[in-house]
């Protein structure tokens, strides 16, 4: 027997023992707790069905839970939470769902061009918006990212303008495609216009012609001009300031150089601030998509969130049946009688029944929202792409006009560039041959010398309607330089050409056009070639103007076929 000492210190110890174990289960219970709140914390912002490790790891837990094998779940709650950790903070580079409409907007920054520090600051803005978006869908950040991007549009534009002269300059030597050495010295010369003496005028404008036209040195300055300003009218479409500025040089004769260059250089910036003005108008838009995209990145994220609650009711609500359940079963031992079991269990199912109903309600009402959202994004989607739509009607028409000389209303020089490479791919592949012939008028320089360049440009309006009216509808005219044309006549061969070519130059020769009561003896000489195997954009060029100049040695009036 042991004493009553003794006794009293075995319950002591045992006590002791049983309260030091309980309280290590305490404390490892509270850090399974602890991590298991912080889990169902970061859950609740995860949800589900965003990642298929995610899911298999909860379907994990799910069992282990069930099961009760405690000392497993620590650890792969541990996993989980690392798991979740991970998701938060997406890979850079990552597909991700939030980061679509960003990366829609990196494609369309693409088609803006800008200088290297512009591009640094551009990746800047850009990584900082991806990750605001990707964050927390902070609006105000998101704004700030989008107006400072917009600013670094505008600042890109703004360029242009500071510092006028040179950066026009460098544009219209990239129009003209020098070569890069030449191109050097005339930034150069150009950047000291105001300086330039008449004889270093003269020198540049052998440089250019020499590279414009292939000439040798003694060209005048005046067809320098000239060629100048027919490639500045191809670029300015129906502007036609190009076309002033030359009728200018032809009434006023070579007198003020240095004022006429100002003026080429001025009717460039003008023609270039109008190209701005499309490409603001166009950039504007991309920040205006920019800002919609931000929007239904939002409304998206809220759907997620909505998503998330969804998932925590449905968690709270099973939770609430659960406890009621055992309520039910803990009132079932504990009722003496069967009348106040049937009370309590009728309670405990209203219970049931009202948190059910609430949970219901608002499922209901947060699909209400989700779908009053879904309607506002589709409206907002059909917006945008109608506002696409009405922005590529507007680019089209643009482009339309372009493609047509402003004086003759013949093709451009930009359309021929375009057709010669589809006629000739065409060629290539279906060998479908065409004939192509270059029509330049003769003397013309003497029509302009003796009766005014208005003159010249009536005859040049002339001589363009009287092809139209010889070639067939499948043909085309092309005005390529000042006085000179192209025909392109599908599927012809070179001797039909011929024959019709033949006709046109009988006809404009013997039309009698006068110009202050003079006849104007209005003649043109033509060179004709039809296509070749291998042939290519310089190679029927070069066929054709080698016919030409036979032509033109041949006493004009009259035209050859290539060799
Ligand atoms: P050729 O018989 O050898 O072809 O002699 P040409 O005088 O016709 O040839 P050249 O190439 O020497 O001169 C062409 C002239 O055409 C020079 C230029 O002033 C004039 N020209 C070019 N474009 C226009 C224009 O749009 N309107 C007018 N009126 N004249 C132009
Ligand atoms: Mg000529
Ligand atoms: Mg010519």
């Amino acid at each position: 027997m042991l004493s009553q000492l003794e006794q009293t210190s075995d319950w002591k110890s045992r006590y002791q023992d049983a309260l030091g174990e309980l309280e290590a289960r305490e404390r490892e219970w509270r850090a399974i707790e602890e991590l298991l709140r912080k889990t169902i914390g970061r859950l609740a912002i995860a949800g589900r069905g965003l990642d298929q490790r995610l899911d298999r790891q909860l379907l994990e837990i799910q069992e282990l839970s069930r099961e009760k094998r405690d000392e497993k779940l620590a650890e792969a709650l541990a996993r989980l939470s690392e798991i979740i950790t991970a998701l938060d903070d997406p890979k850079p580079g990552g597909k991700s769902r939030r980061s679509d409409p960003i990366m829609l907007m990196l494609e369309l920054l693409q088609g803006i061009h800008f200088n290297i520090d512009q591009r640094a600051h551009l990746r800047e803005i850009c990584s900082e918006l991806l990750k605001s978006v990707a964050g927390g869908h902070d609006r105000e950040k998101i704004s700030t990212y989008v107006q400072q991007l917009a600013a670094l549009i505008n600042e890109n534009f703004d360029n242009v303008d500071q510092d006028r002269s040179v950066a026009v300059v460098m544009r219209l030597l990239d129009l003209l495609e020098l070569e890069p050495a030449c191109s050097l010295q005339v930034q150069e010369k150009f950047a000291h216009l105001e300086n330039f003496e008449e004889a270093e005028l003269q020198n540049l404008a052998r440089m250019l012609n020499l590279q414009l036209v292939g000439k040798p040195d003694d060209s005048s300055i005046d067809e320098v001009m000239t060629t100048l300003l027919e490639r500045l009218a191809i670029v300015q479409g129906n502007d036609g300031s190009a076309q002033a500025i030359q009728t200018r040089i032809h009434e006023n004769g070579e007198e003020n150089w240095a004022d006429t260059l100002n003026d080429i250089v001025n009717s460039v910036s003008a023609s270039l601030k109008r190209l701005d003005s499309e490409k603001k108008e166009l950039e504007a838009f991309i920040v205006h998509v920019t800002t919609q995209l931000g929007e239904i990145t939002e409304s998206v994220a809220d759907g997620h969130r909505d998503h998330c609650s969804d998932h925590e009711d449905a968690q709270s609500l099973h939770n609430f049946v659960e406890d009621g359940m055992a309520l039910i079963q803990k009132n079932f031992q504990s009722a003496s009688d069967l009348h106040e079991l049937k009370a309590s269990i009728a309670d405990n199912i209203t219970q049931i029944r009202d948190g059910v109903e609430t949970f219901v309600e608002r499922f209901h009402e947060r699909h209400e929202a989700t779908e009053e959202r879904n309607l506002r994004l589709t409206e907002q989607l059909s917006k945008m792409e109608q506002e696409t739509q009405e922005l590529q009607v507007m680019l089209n028409e643009n482009r339309e006009k372009l493609l047509y000389d402003s004086l003759t209303g013949v093709h451009s020089r930009m359309a021929y560039d375009e057709r010669i490479v589809q006629e000739l791919a065409r060629w290539d592949r279906y060998q479908t041959p065409f004939s192509y012939a270059i029509l330049d008028i003769d003397h013309f320089k003497h029509i302009n010398d003796s009766f005014g360049h208005n003159a010249g440009d009536k005859a040049l309006k002339i001589v363009a309607q009287m092809m139209l009216q010889y070639v067939r509808q499948s043909d085309y005219v092309f005005r390529i330089g000042g006085e000179e044309f192209v025909l392109l006549l599908t599927n012809t061969p070179a001797a039909d050409a011929a024959g019709m070519i033949e006709k046109l130059r009988a006809g404009i020769a013997s039309s009698a056009i006068h110009f202050k009561g003079e006849p104007a003896n209005l003649t043109l000489s033509a060179g004709i070639t039809e296509t070749r195997p291998d042939d290519n954009f310089e190679s029927i060029y070069e066929r054709a103007d080698n016919a030409l100049y036979r032509a033109k040695h041949s006493g004009r009036n009259c035209q050859f076929i290539a060799d």
